[in-house]
């Protein structure tokens, strides 16, 4: 059976490109006779506002969305701290201390991430006192995996190589996981099959599927779908300069706009005025 997922972070309102992200991943299993998840991502400790989660789901409501919701990541930090650990024992992470600034100093090249760290806590000794992060030795981890391959419906089969991003971040300071850590081990333990999001997040598939061969969990098939864009091919902006129309999902709710009719046109690929999708649905823009 098909599952998908919608898997919002606390750290703002929802916005137009959420809705759109929301209807794919939910019309995506119902044509297929699937389930459709919720999961809350709110890991992000001094950037997630949990009195926001009551707002997203009246605003999947208001968008006339059904769903089943599944424990948040707050509740799940055991699973992510244990894999670590199995991850460290491998050799496969290693500690590093560096701050934002630091890295910068170092002038590193850019990856489709951002900054790509450029590996300088690799076999150095550390000052544990300071606070660590654990990063994954790529290098190693590639050599671990052989060569794997992941499928997206819309891309075709790709060859997994995450090296453009580094020695990516799965453990940080203030939070017993990343992103990448976390929603890879969640997609398994949910039993999600077909991993939908947008296509900003491209790229951190290719981590996806290197985690789930090294933590030998189920892989799934992928949906990038295409990004809603402003008028001037900017990512969508979570809030407009005041006097523009917003497009936060809250706010058009309770000005009593017609969530249904909304996901109905999205569908449609009819976006309201000034927005309108990203051509390559594939993030390789
Ligand atoms: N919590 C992530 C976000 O809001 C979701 C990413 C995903 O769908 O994997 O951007
Ligand atoms: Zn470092």
């Amino acid at each position: 059976m098909i599952v998908t997922r919608f898997a919002p972070s606390p750290n703002g309102p929802l916005h137009l490109g959420h809705a759109y992200s929301a209807v794919v991943a939910h019309d995506l299993a119902r044509e297929r006779g699937g389930r459709f998840l919720l999961r809350i991502e709110d890991i992000d400790g001094a950037r997630s506002r949990p009195e926001l989660t009551d707002d997203f789901r009246r605003d999947l409501e208001w968008l006339g969305l059904e769903w089943d919701e599944v424990p948040a990541q707050s509740t799940r930090l055991d699973s992510y701290e244990a894999a670590a650990r199995r991850l460290m024992d491998d050799g496969l992470l290693y500690r590093c201390t560096c701050t934002r600034a630091e890295i910068q100093a170092l002038e590193p090249r850019m990856g489709p991430e951002g900054l790509v760290y450029p590996g300088t806590c690799k076999g150095r000794h550390l000052d544990l006192a300071r606070p660590s992060a654990l990063r994954l030795d790529m290098d190693a981890a590639m050599a671990r995996a052989g060569e794997i391959f992941w499928e997206d419906e819309t891309a075709g089969r790709i060859a997994a190589d995450p090296r453009e991003l580094g020695d990516v971040v799965l453990v940080r300071k203030d939070a017993p996981a990343s992103y990448h850590l976390a929603a890879t081990l969640d997609d398994a333990a949910d039993g999600v099959t077909l991993v939908t999001r947008g296509a900003d997040l491209f790229f951190a598939s290719h981590i996806h599927r290197l985690l789930q061969e090294l933590l030998c969990l189920p892989v799934p098939t992928w949906h990038h779908h295409a990004l809603l864009l402003e008028e001037d091919g900017k990512k969508l902006a979570k809030s407009r300069r005041s006097g523009e129309r917003g497009l936060g999902l809250k706010e058009m709710r309770e000005a009593g706009e017609d969530g249904s009719a909304l996901a109905q046109n999205l569908r449609m690929g009819q976006m309201p005025c000034g927005i309108a999708l990203s051509r390559f649905p594939h993030g390789e823009t």
